[in-house]
C-alpha cells in the first residue's frame, strides 16, 4: 500500500470522496486534469479504507 496525498475529483458526476492510496483504481481512474488536491471536505473513499484500513 502506497499512502498518496488526499484528492479527489472534480467531475461532477464522480462520487463525492476523496482518496489517499496508490492503489485504489477508483482514484487511478482520475485523469490528473481532474484531480483536485486535499480532501474537499468530503468523506473517504471505501475503496482506500480497505487498502488501508
Ligand atoms: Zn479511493
Amino acid at each position: 500500500m502506497t499512502k498518496v496525498a488526499a484528492f479527489h475529483s472534480k467531475r461532477p458526476n464522480d462520487r463525492n470522496v476523496y482518496h489517499d492510496t496508490k492503489e485504489c483504481t477508483e482514484g487511478d481512474n482520475i485523469e490528473s486534469y481532474n484531480r483536485v488536491s486535499g480532501t474537499g471536505g468530503r468523506p473517504r473513499c471505501d475503496h482506500c479504507s480497505r487498502i488501508d484500513p
